[in-house]
């Protein structure tokens, strides 16, 4: 039986160090009973940074930001940081 490594497809150490600190800082949260959420950086803009939630409502202007599940408002500027 032949093995085949396909090289293209490990992470760099780099990736994998990445990846080891994620898996991580989601155990030692889920051990704190810690809800985390990965945002789709698409959906930033109109994703709660307070609760997670995300809705198209949520973005009432290009420059205003209230949640719609929390309650939690605030500026685009601080949302993209
Ligand atoms: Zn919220």
């Amino acid at each position: 039986m032949r093995l085949t490594v396909q090289h293209k497809l490990l992470p760099t150490p780099q990736q994998a160090e990445a990846l080891r600190r994620t898996l991580e800082t989601a155990y030692k949260a889920a051990l704190k009973g810690v809800p985390v959420h990965y945002v789709d950086p698409r959906n930033t803009s109109r994703t709660c940074p307070n609760c997670g939630h995300c809705a198209k409502e949520n973005r009432g202007t290009q420059s205003s930001f209230a949640c719609t599940s929390c309650g939690f408002e605030g500026l685009s500027a601080s949302l993209s940081r």
